[in-house]
This record gives structure tokens, C-alpha cells and sequence, in this order.
């Protein structure tokens, strides 16, 4: 009997069908995820991924030939047929089929410093790169040790290879001091992406956008991308720092949506309350916990979180316990560091 399973493949979270009596390799491609391989006859090793989790049969003719090449706790997926749902490592793959991940040198074409430790930085792709995103994804800047760190996209997508990121100053780190110190237009960086999933969900429900520092540059992404869909299913942003020059982009974003009347800002401080731009609203405290002074019943969102993962583990724990936010409607990207 054939029967149809689940692939979902790991760090982006791209997910196709497979049926039993077809290999993964094949439903991968026919789905759009162009994932590596080479001879398609089981020998050459190169589209062997880690098998994370679930059963696979390897073909009999791979049983001959690639027994050798396969290393354990790994499949092929040329030979590979599920038994089961399965989860694969397979790094590089975009979130999205048909999304190619570019590996490119972007050079850097300004640099500016809106607050004392937020650096907002805009590159450009080659076009021969073939760059492309969506609003909410991220890249990776990949260091000279071929370690990276990731930044999320705070501009919308562009024909032009145009890329912005918003990045915090951490002290001690590799990169962002780096960033902020001494990054100038004319640099040239590695990079590699897009990736994630952190894009605007279909659906009419309302829309809560929930951010801390420069976990707001996605958000930003979404608003200039999508922001009349947005305003017509009604869509509040909440903006957390510790004081107000922790929102570097208040001002021009509270000017820019005026001519959304559907989208409203709330700043959030969470050392107190202070001076304020534009027309917005102050509160104080945290920022997860204003959402929910404001919202009893969150059964009809949808919620996009991002910035500090303890923000995002306790926004979802509360509003799904408190205010019936249905688990599969909340939506996030957590900033976790790389060691
Ligand atoms: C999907 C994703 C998207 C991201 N997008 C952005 C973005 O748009 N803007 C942005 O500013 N960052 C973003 N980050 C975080 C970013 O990738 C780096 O982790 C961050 O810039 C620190 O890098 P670093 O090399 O300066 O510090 P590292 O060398 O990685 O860290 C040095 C030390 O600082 C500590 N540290 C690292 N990061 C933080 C932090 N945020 N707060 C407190 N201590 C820290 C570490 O524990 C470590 O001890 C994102 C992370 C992920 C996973």
C-alpha cells in the first residue's frame, strides 16, 4: 500500500509530501526544493543528509553500491524512501521552494548610526547573484572563520539586490562591535541567504506585531511590504526597549503610517516612561505584558514576535494560556547567539 509522509527539512523549516514508493530526492525536486546531489544512483555520496528523526528503506540497488559511502545516522536521498514522516539537516535550504540560497560578497553602501548602539547598515547584492527575499527573512554575514551571524532584512524585497539591516551593538561580540564601529560604505562582506519563515501569514485575522529592539526590523520589512493588507486587518505594533532612544526608528515609522490608519504603534519602555515622537502612545514595563492589557481575548490574531528570545517564550506562554491565542497563530524569530 502507498502511503504519503511528511519531510520537513531542518534549520529553515521547508516541508514537502513524499509518498513511500518515491524517493526524497524526487519529491523534493518535484515540490521545488532543488536539494544537492550528483549521479542520482546512490554512489557518489553527495546528496547523503543527516537523518534527524523517522525511518527511510534504502533502494536494494543502493544496497550494492553506496552501503560504503553512507555514514550513520544519515540517508540518501536518491535511494531513500519514507517509512515514516521524516525530518532531514539539510543546511542552505531555503524555507520556501523555488527560494535560492545565494552565497554573495555584498558591498556596503551606507552606514548610520541612529541611536548610541544601533547601527543601521545598507548593502547591495550583485544582480548576477540572482538575490531575492521575502519581507521577514534574514541573511547570514559569514566571518572570516567561516562563522556567521545573522541579520533580518528591515527593507522590502527589491529588484535592486538592496538589503538593510538594523544592528545592536553587543559588547564583547565578534561582529556587531565591528559593525558599529568601524563598518564604511565601500566594504565588502560575505553573505549567504535568505532564510527563515518569519514571512506574513495569509488570512484576514488581526495582526499583533510584537518587537524588542532591533527585533523590529523584520517587522518594519512586513510593514513597508505588506502594510496596506495590514491596515485593512487592522494590525498594532508593539515596540519594547529599555528607554526611548531603544526605538532608533520611531519617529519616521509613527510619520510613515500615518497613511495607515488601520496600523497603530504602541512604544513600550521598559525602565520607565519618557519623552516620546510622533503621536504615539507610551507605556512602561514589558512589552508582552502590554499587548496583554490591552487584549483579553487574542482567540482572533495572529501574532509575529521578535528581538530577545526570553520576550518571545513568555509572549507566547501568556497569550496562549491567558488570552487564547490559538498556538499555531503566533509567529516568531528569537535572536539567539551563535557560540
Ligand atoms: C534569525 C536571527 C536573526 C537575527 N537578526 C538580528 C537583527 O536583525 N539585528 C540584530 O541586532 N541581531 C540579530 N540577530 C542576532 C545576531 O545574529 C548576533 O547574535 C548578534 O549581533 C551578536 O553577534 P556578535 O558577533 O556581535 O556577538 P557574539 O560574538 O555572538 O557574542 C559575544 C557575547 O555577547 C553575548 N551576546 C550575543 N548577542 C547578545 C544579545 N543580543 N544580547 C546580549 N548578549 C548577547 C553572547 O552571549 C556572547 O557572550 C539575529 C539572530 C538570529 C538567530
Amino acid at each position: 500500500m502507498i502511503t504519503t509522509f511528511q519531510i520537513r527539512l531542518e534549520p529553515a523549516g521547508g516541508s514537502f509530501a513524499c509518498r513511500s514508493d518515491q524517493t526524497v530526492l524526487d519529491a523534493a525536486v518535484e515540490a521545488g526544493y532543488w536539494l544537492p546531489h550528483s549521479c542520482r544512483g546512490g554512489s557518489c555520496g553527495s546528496c547523503m543528509l543527516a537523518l534527524v528523526a523517522g525511518e527511510v528503506q534504502h533502494s536494494a540497488a543502493e544496497q550494492a553500491t553506496a552501503v560504503s559511502t553512507l555514514v550513520a545516522g544519515h540517508c540518501l536521498t536518491c535511494q531513500a524512501q519514507p517509512r515514516s514522516d521524516l525530518v532531514l539537516e539539510a543546511p542552505g535550504m531555503a524555507a520556501e521552494p523555488g527560494q535560492r540560497v545565494v552565497k554573495a560578497a555584498a558591498r556596503v553602501m551606507a552606514v548610520t548610526r541612529p541611536s548610541a548602539d544601533v547601527v543601521i547598515v545598507k548593502v547591495q547584492v550583485p544582480a548576477q547573484a540572482g538575490w531575492q527575499f521575502k519581507a521577514g527573512q534574514y541573511a547570514e554575514v559569514v566571518l572570516r572563520d567561516g562563522t556567521r551571524r545573522s541579520y533580518s532584512m528591515a527593507n522590502a524585497p527589491n529588484e535592486q539586490g538592496e538589503i538593510e539591516w538594523h544592528v545592536r551593538r553587543i559588547e564583547g561580540g565578534r561582529f556587531s562591535p565591528h559593525a558599529y564601529d568601524a563598518l564604511k560604505a565601500r566594504d565588502l562582506l560575505r553573505i549567504e541567504g535568505p532564510f527563515g519563515d518569519f514571512t506574513l501569514k495569509p488570512g484576514s485575522a488581526p495582526v499583533i506585531l510584537l518587537a524588542s529592539g532591533t527585533g523590529y526590523a523584520p517587522i518594519a520589512a512586513l510593514l513597508a511590504t505588506h502594510g496596506a493588507e495590514l491596515a485593512a486587518r487592522g494590525a498594532t505594533l508593539y515596540w519594547g526597549g529599555r528607554r526611548p532612544s531603544d526605538l532608533y526608528a520611531l519617529d519616521s515609522e509613527a510619520a510613515w503610517l500615518d497613511r495607515y490608519p488601520g496600523i497603530k504603534i504602541v512604544p513600550v519602555y521598559s525602565e520607565g516612561n519618557a519623552e516620546t515622537g510622533a503621536q504615539a502612545s507610551v507605556r512602561s514595563g514589558f512589552v508582552h505584558q502590554a499587548v496583554l492589557d490591552d487584549h483579553a481575548d487574542l482567540s482572533a490574531h495572529q501574532v509575529y514576535a521578535c528581538g530577545n528570545p526570553l520576550m518571545i517564550d513568555a509572549a507566547k506562554a501568556e497569550f496562549t494560556a491567558r488570552a487564547g491565542l490559538k498556538p499555531d497563530c503566533f509567529f516568531s524569530d528569537a535572536f539567539v547567539f551563535r557560540a
